[in-house]
């Protein structure tokens, strides 16, 4: 098999990291070819929570399924709501977004070939079945667990899980709910969409297994009156392991290097940031990436708050008690759990 075609950038995964890339190297007229395993870009196993200090403020309102001013909090001794004058969180429907980002991207003049799946990386070219391209310049945005951060020889220890039921319905209130004795650091979660709700919870591995969170789901679901027979349970894994972004001519972005937070999840913001800072120092290799140097930042403070829950479970209640009552009397402002400023 011989090379195909020489692209200036390459990306791997065409998620919200890789067509963020795209769309900024295409537009400035960079020859940039997006390489996705599956046939159709956008679905994820996600609850599809935008946050507004995030992606949600930059959307059109076609996009959004749901707007949330107040978050409905709840914890082993609390209940109470947060409110804001402008939508906290925001739904979307992670294909919709896929295939409005594809679509800007390819606009722009990116290369978007799916149903291609990267099974080998040499240090000038990219290998799929059928092909071979040669790069300049290479992107991992292929998620979790990426191939790329695998030919980088970068570890990955530090690995979230969420897992999730759709629920059809016209649910009306975001619920949070914290408790350390029934996910650890962990939560449970009810955001509602248009017609459906994602139910779900996520927790750090190493504090909770992912069939112990299931579990633990299953028994929050039900005393909550919410049943899950005949319904299929959607799970997958969160990489926040961040070891850093750039490596000479290759780049990490998104799920791929590790940027979602390891508190919450949040990770769609994470994969947009890095993925337009990836862009712009491609084209400038001295650009200081301001948004992004702001998000690892918070990265490694979620990540701080995490590890220190995760050493004692009561100290994980006091931790989190005093954070919910904080946020109540808004001494801290509900952006601090999140991942944008
Ligand atoms: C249950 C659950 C709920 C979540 N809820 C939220 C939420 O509400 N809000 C939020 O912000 N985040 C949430 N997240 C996290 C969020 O989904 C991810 O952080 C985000 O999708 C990361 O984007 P990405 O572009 O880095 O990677 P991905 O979205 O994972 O995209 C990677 C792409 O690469 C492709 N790919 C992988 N390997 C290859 C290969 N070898 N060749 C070609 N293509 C490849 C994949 O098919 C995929 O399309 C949730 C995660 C889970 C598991």
């Amino acid at each position: 098999m011989t090379s195909d075609k020489h692209f200036h950038t390459i990306i791997i995964g065409a998620g919200p990291g890789g067509l963020a890339c795209a769309a900024v190297l295409a537009q400035k007229g960079i020859d940039v070819l997006v390489l996705e395993r599956s046939r159709r870009i956008g679905p994820k196993v996600c609850a599809g929570g935008v946050t507004w200090s995030g992606l949600a403020r930059h959307l059109p309102d076609e996009l959004v399924e749901k707007h949330f001013n107040s978050q409905h909090i709840r914890t082993g001794r609390q209940k109470t709501v947060i409110t804001s004058p402008e939508p906290i969180i925001s739904t979307i429907n992670r294909e919709n977004l896929g295939q409005w980002m594809a679509a800007k991207a390819s606009r722009s003049g990116a290369t978007i070939k799916t149903g291609t799946h990267v099974t080998a990386i040499t240090e000038k070219e990219v290998i799929t079945s059928s092909a071979r391209f040669t790069y300049d310049f290479l992107v991992g945005a292929d998620g979790s667990n990426s191939l790329v951060r695998r030919y980088l020889q970068i570890p990955v220890v530090h690995m979230g899980a969420g897992v999730q039921y759709l629920l059809t319905g016209n649910f009306t209130d975001m619920v949070w709910h914290l408790d350390p004795d029934q996910f650890a650091t962990g939560y449970a979660w009810i955001f509602p969409h248009k017609d459906c709700a994602s139910v779900g919870a996520y927790a750090n591995r190493a504090d909770m297994s992912p069939k112990v969170l299931q579990e633990k789901l299953h028994h929050w679901m039900a005393k909550h009156g919410m049943n899950t027979a005949g319904l299929k349970a959607e799970a997958a894994t969160i990489n926040f392991d961040f070891r850093g972004w750039h490596f000479g001519n290759r780049f990490l972005v998104g799920d791929a290097a590790g940027l979602a937070s390891g508190l919450t999840g949040e990770g769609i913001y994470s994969a947009v940031c890095s993925g337009e800072a990836a862009a712009r120092t491609i084209m400038d290799p001295v650009h200081k990436d301001v948004q992004l140097a702001k998000l690892i930042k918070k990265h490694r403070r979620h990540t701080r708050l995490l590890h220190l829950c995760g050493a004692n479970n009561q100290f994980a209640q006091i931790i989190l008690e005093t954070l919910v009552a904080a946020l109540r009397v808004k001494i801290i402002h509900f952006s601090a759990l999140e991942m944008g400023e």
